[in-house]
């Protein structure tokens, strides 16, 4: 983790991200600086808006996700109710879970449970790994989605998806690191910067072919 490191350290994350932000905008500007002067040449054409517009969502998409991880120095934290929020993204991912004939299922003992927390941050934590879960599973399936009080809180996401690959544990949140076609490679590094900030941790249990598993935990 990031406190582990020293201030040199420190430097070159930022400058690896730094080098991963330029690196991923270069593109889609330069497919935009192509089709422009593509337009310039020959006029303009549909298809060629059509990608000009796609490439600006691109740098859209990634620059509204970096945003989220400057936001934590910011961060306001009220107690705020656990299960209400999981409810709330729950809703949020409903339309994206029925198109890819996923189900939501939720196991909660407890009808609420506060915790000290930046509300807009830990539902963010919980968007990412759920539509994460979502996406593992092309084919549909269910996500089960489990909350508990042991000590700690802990929330425990589970998919029936391809699994993670062993070998590939230690990139998962590592900026940019995505094995997704229109992936951002950012949720998770996003997700990890959260829970750090709210002094929790994250586990991730991985079988080739029947699934994965990420355990939250937040202290109470
Ligand atoms: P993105 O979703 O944009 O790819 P993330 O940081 O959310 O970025 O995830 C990084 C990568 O971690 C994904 O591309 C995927 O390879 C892997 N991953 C995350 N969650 C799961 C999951 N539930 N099942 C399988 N792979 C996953
Ligand atoms: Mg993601």
């Amino acid at each position: 983790t990031m406190e582990l490191l020293n201030n040199s350290e420190k430097l070159s994350v930022a400058g690896q991200l730094a080098a991963g932000i330029a690196h991923e905008i270069r593109n889609p500007l330069t497919a935009i600086r192509g089709f422009h002067q593509l337009m310039q040449k020959s006029g303009p054409k549909k298809e060629y808006f059509d990608i000009l517009s796609s490439e600006l969502s691109r740098i859209e998409l990634i620059l509204t996700e970096l945003l989220v991880l400057a936001k934590p120095q910011q961060a306001k934290f009220t107690n705020g109710d656990i299960v209400a929020i999981i409810y709330q993204v729950m809703a949020l991912l409903e339309t994206q879970a029925i198109m890819n004939n996923v189900r939501l299922l939720i196991r909660c003992p407890e009808r609420s449970l506060f915790i000290m927390c930046d509300e807009n941050q830990i539902k963010q934590v919980f968007i990412n790994i759920i539509k994460n879960a979502i996406e593992a599973m092309p084919k549909g399936g269910d996500v089960l989605i489990e909350i508990k009080r042991a000590g700690r809180l802990l929330v425990r996401v589970s998919d029936r998806g391809g699994g993670i690959p062993q070998h590939l544990l230690p990139r998962i949140g590592q900026p940019f690191y995505t094995t997704k076609e229109e992936g951002t490679g950012l949720g998770l590094m996003i997700t990890n910067n959260i829970i750090e900030n709210h002094k929790g941790s994250m586990k991730i249990e991985s079988r080739i072919g029947s699934g994965t598993t990420f355990t939250i935990e937040l202290p109470i």
